[in-house]
C-alpha cells in the first residue's frame, strides 16, 4: 500500500508546487469555496469579479445586499438563486454572531469546522476547504478526486466515508499547513489530468505504485500469454 507522502512526492515532481487557493483575501476564499459548489472555477471567477466591481466582496455588503441584486451579481456561478440565499444567510449569521471574519477564524480548526457545518449549504468538503485555505489551519480536505485516486492506488473501499478517509490522511501525513494545502491541490490535478473516469494510466506519474494499474497490466499480460 503506497503511503500518501510517496504519492505526493511523485505528483509534486510531475506537477510542481501548485500554490492553491486563488483569492486576494481570506474572505474571498470563503466566498469562492461556497460559489464553487457544482460549477467550474472559471464561473466562480466571473461571479467574484462582479462582486468586486460592485464593491460587494465584504461580509457587511453580502449580509445586507438585496437578494435580487446578489442573484444578478453571482449569476455566472450557476444555481445562483440558491447560492445567493445561502451566501447572504451565512454572511448575516457570521456578522451577527462574530462581527468579523477574523473573529470567526480565530476559532480552533475543529470548532471552526463545526460552526461552518452548522450553516445551511456548507458540507464537509466546503467547510474543510475554508478551514484550510481561508483560515489557514491544517485540516485535510477530501474530494471526489481524492476518493477515486485512493480507491485505485491503494484499493480503498468504494464506500469509504469522508470522515474515515480524512482520518486516514491525518494519521499518515504530518500535520503541516502548506503540505496539506499542496497535497490536496496535487490530488485534484491528478484527478483532472490523468485519474479521470476513464484513467490515462500510461503517462500517469503515480502508475508505478498504483494497484489498479498493476492489475490492469497483469490482466493484459495474461491475455497475451
Ligand atoms: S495509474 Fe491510472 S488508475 Fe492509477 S492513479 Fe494513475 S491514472 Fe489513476
Amino acid at each position: 500500500m503506497a503511503k500518501p507522502i510517496e504519492i505526493y512526492r511523485l505528483l509534486l515532481k510531475r506537477f510542481g508546487f501548485l500554490n492553491w487557493w486563488p483569492g486576494e483575501t481570506s474572505f474571498e476564499v470563503l466566498v469562492g469555496a461556497i460559489l464553487t459548489q457544482q460549477t467550474s472555477w472559471k464561473n466562480v471567477e466571473k461571479a467574484i469579479a462582479s462582486l468586486k466591481k460592485e464593491q460587494c466582496l465584504s461580509l457587511e455588503c453580502l449580509a445586507s445586499i438585496n437578494i435580487k441584486s446578489l442573484e444578478k451579481l453571482i449569476r455566472p456561478s450557476g444555481y445562483y438563486k440558491q447560492k445567493a440565499r445561502r451566501l447572504k444567510d451565512i454572511c448575516s449569521s457570521i456578522k451577527d454572531e462574530y462581527g468579523s471574519i477574523d473573529k470567526l477564524f480565530s476559532l480552533d480548526a475543529q470548532a471552526l469546522r463545526k460552526k461552518l457545518l452548522s450553516y445551511k449549504g456548507i458540507g464537509n468538503e466546503t467547510a474543510d476547504s475554508i478551514v484550510l485555505y481561508a483560515a489557514n489551519k491544517p485540516i485535510f480536505v477530501i474530494d471526489a478526486y481524492t476518493k477515486r485516486i485512493m480507491r485505485r492506488i491503494n484499493k480503498m473501499p468504494i464506500d469509504i466515508s469522508y470522515d474515515s478517509l480524512q482520518e486516514y490522511f491525518e494519521k499518515n501525513v504530518k500535520r503541516d499547513l502548506e503540505l496539506y494545502k499542496d497535497m490536496h491541490a496535487q490530488f485534484v490535478e491528478l484527478g483532472k489530468s490523468y485519474c479521470k473516469t476513464i484513467p490515462l494510466c500510461d503517462n500517469c506519474p503515480a502508475n508505478n505504485i498504483c494497484a489498479y494499474y498493476e492489475s490492469a497490466r497483469s490482466a493484459k499480460q495474461a491475455r497475451h500469454a
